[in-house]
């Protein structure tokens, strides 16, 4: 018997996750929330199209974990706390087994970071998977992408390269990859949201973005959106030891630099305050590196980010990240 629109929804996205503030959630015309004096509401939307950011034949659980995940990073990226989320859910037909582990993946992941599944949409095409983040930043507070000015320092959490460098091994069978590799695949299904860190950036960070697009990319986001530049220092960029040890020097480069996915934050801290935040940084266990400073903007349209190698040299490498309509034309 065919299971429906509605007790699919019941049977499967029902009691996802849980949040404080929730009066009505799945169920009637539109969610409603209580919102708190002294905070502003933060909203974050990612689409996950299946052949364009996951392999067809990707784990549903995984897929799920993901789909979360990527909307909790921005929430990092304000500084925010994740609260509220929709989910637009598109499906070519209803396979239970696959329903089962996503609304499996989507509840473990909500659980872990104190987020709640409160409505959303469920349609017929092709597969494709949207949630919508809701949340709350104290006023005024939130980590925004224009703050950054000439001297303040640039920094990364985590290391960079891991999930770029899986793109290259997604969609083989996990038994043939060696361990690095399946190193990789783990670092794309479940980027680490640096919510934390995000939170303690609130004090001194003067712009943060997370790295969806590529490190070269999102570092011109925080430029531009600055009018600032941003000089990156290729010694100084925390890479695995795994990664340096198995990819080619330029493909190293690459996945470092152009790659997305990794959902570390990149952030910059006025120079003054570097030390103090780098000491209280390792009292709290977050992993930190420099990689780079604040420079004035280059005159006369050059581009405004730039890696320069172990000499001083600038690493030619393409700036801009993936861009879903780059063979369209305008
Ligand atoms: P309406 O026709 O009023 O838009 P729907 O039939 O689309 O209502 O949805 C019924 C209820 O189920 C709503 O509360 C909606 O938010 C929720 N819902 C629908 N699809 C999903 C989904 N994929 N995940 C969570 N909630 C959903
Ligand atoms: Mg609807």
């Amino acid at each position: 018997m065919a299971i429906g629109e509605f007790n699919l929804i019941r049977k499967y996205f029902h009691n996802i996750g849980r949040a404080p503030g929730v009066v009505t959630g799945v169920g009637d015309d539109a969610a409603v929330v209580d919102n708190r004096q002294g905070y502003q509401l933060v909203a974050a939307q990612d689409t996950l199209v299946a052949g364009v950011h996951f392999p067809q034949i990707a784990d549903a659980e995984k897929i799920a974990s993901r789909a979360l995940r990527v909307n909790l990073s921005d929430f990092a990226a304000m500084g925010a706390d994740p609260k509220w989320f929709t989910l637009g859910l598109t499906l070519p037909a209803i396979d239970q087994a696959w329903l089962c582990a996503f609304s499996t993946g989507l509840a473990e992941t909500a659980e872990a970071f104190q987020c709640e599944l409160v409505g959303g949409d469920t349609t017929r095409g092709s597969l494709n998977i949207s949630i919508a983040m809701f949340g709350e930043a104290l006023s005024g507070r939130a980590l925004l992408r224009s703050g950054a000015r000439p001297g303040d320092q640039v920094y990364v959490t985590g290391d960079l390269g891991q999930a770029a460098a899986a793109l290259a091994f997604l969609s083989e069978d996990k038994s043939d990859l060696s361990d690095w590799q399946q190193q990789c695949v783990e670092r794309y299904y479940f980027p680490q949201p640096r919510l934390a860190e995000g939170k303690w950036l609130q004090g001194f960070a003067s712009a943060a973005i997370d790295i969806s697009d590529g490190l070269m990319a999102d570092a011109g986001h925080i430029a531009s959106g600055s009018g600032v530049g941003v000089r990156l220092f290729w010694d100084q960029l925390p890479i695995a030891s795994s990664l340096r040890d198995n990819l080619s020097p330029d493909a190293l480069q690459s996945a470092v630099l152009s790659g997305g996915d990794d959902y570390e934050l990149c952030f910059t801290i006025p120079e003054a305050e570097s030390h103090a935040a780098e000491r209280e940084a390792r009292e709290r266990g977050f992993q930190l590196a420099r990689i780079g400073e604040v420079v004035a903007a280059p005159g006369g349209g050059g581009d405004n980010v730039c890696c320069l190698d172990n000499e001083g040299k600038p690493i030619q490498q393409p700036v801009t990240g993936y861009d879903h309509f780059a063979d369209l034309p305008v």
